[in-house]
C-alpha cells in the first residue's frame, strides 16, 4: 500500500512519529503520549478495543467483535514469522498486540487522540520500549494491512537495528497474499514509469541514502521492495538477516 507521508514532529508531546508506508513506528519517548492519551479533556474519548482477546502465539488480538482463530488472516499472520525465520530472521516470541477497531472512524479518532495530526491511513505499527502494537480496523483490506504490520512487528522484535529500507521492503514484499509473494504490480508499474522518465533504477546506494521516513517517496518504497525482492531471489537475504550486520550493505 502507498501511504507515504512525511515524518511528523509533535513538539507538544516531545516525541517523534514515523509515518511509514501504511504504518507508523512510535519510538522511544512516545510512552509519554501513550500514558496520557486519555487525559486531553475531549468530550468523547475512543478507547482501544478490549471486549475480546484472542491469543494466537505470538499475536494477541484485541477487538470488540469475536475473532476466530481459524480465520485465514490470523493463520497467515502467524505463518509470516516462520517465513521470515526461513529468510534468516532470528527467532523471537515477543508478543505483538493487534488492536482491531470496529470502524475506520473509531480507528482514526483513536489515532488522532494519540497522535495529533495523524493522517488518513488504514493501519500503523507502534513500538514503545519493548511493547509491539499494531492498530487497524475491520475492512476489506484487513488481511493486507495485517500482513504488512505484523512483518514490522516480527522484525522489530528480532532485528532491532534493521535498516529502514529492509524493514519497509520486507513489509511491502509480504503484504501481498502468500501465493503472490514477490509480485507487487503497483511497485512494478511505478518503477517502470520512473525508468521511462530517466530516473535511475533501484540500487543499494539509493535505498541506503534514504535517511528517514521524512524523505521517503512512493518511489523509494518501490525501490525498497525491489531490493528485497532481488536479495530474496538471489539467496543473499538469509546472510543479511541472520548476521544482523548491516554496516557493509
Ligand atoms: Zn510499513
Amino acid at each position: 500500500m502507498f501511504f507515504a507521508q512525511p515524518i511528523l514532529k509533535i513538539a507538544g508531546f516531545g516525541f517523534l512519529v514515523s509515518l511509514l508506508c501504511g504504518c507508523a513506528s512510535f519510538q522511544k519517548k512516545c510512552e509519554i503520549a501513550f500514558q496520557n492519551h486519555e487525559t486531553n479533556g475531549a468530550a468523547t474519548l475512543i478507547v482501544r478495543p478490549s471486549r475480546y482477546t484472542l491469543a494466537a502465539d505470538p499475536l494477541i488480538f484485541h477487538s470488540n467483535v469475536e475473532i476466530q482463530r481459524e480465520l485465514p488472516m490470523v493463520r497467515e499472520s502467524q505463518i509470516l514469522r516462520f517465513t521470515l525465520m526461513d529468510l534468516g530472521m532470528p527467532a523471537s516470541n515477543e508478543p505483538i498486540h493487534i488492536y482491531l477497531f470496529d470502524t475506520e472512524s473509531q480507528f482514526l479518532q483513536y489515532a488522532n487522540q494519540r497522535v495529533p495530526g495523524f493522517a488518513d491511513r488504514r493501519a500503523f505499527f507502534a513500538q514503545h520500549q519493548s511493547r509491539l502494537e499494531v492498530y487497524t480496523f475491520l475492512s476489506d483490506a484487513l488481511s493486507t494491512d495485517l500482513r504488512h504490520e505484523v512483518v514490522h512487528g516480527y522484525l522489530h522484535a528480532a532485528v532491532p537495528e534493521i535498516p529502514l529500507w529492509l524493514d519497509e521492503g520486507l513489509a511491502e514484499y509480504f503484504e501481498v497474499p502468500q501465493s503472490e509473494y514477490g509480485q507487487h504490480p503497483d511497485h512494478e508499474k511505478l518503477l517502470s514509469q520512473a525508468e521511462q522518465t530517466g530516473l535511475p533504477p533501484p540500487s543499494m546506494a539509493l535505498v541506503e541514502a534514504i535517511v528517514g521516513p521524512a524523505t521517503m517517496t512512493s518511489l523509494d518504497y518501490a525501490r525498497c521492495w525491489w531490493m528485497v525482492k532481488t536479495q530474496i531471489e538471489s539467496h543473499t537475504m538469509h546472510d543479511l538477516l541472520s548476521s544482523g550486520d548491516f554496516s557493509g550493505r
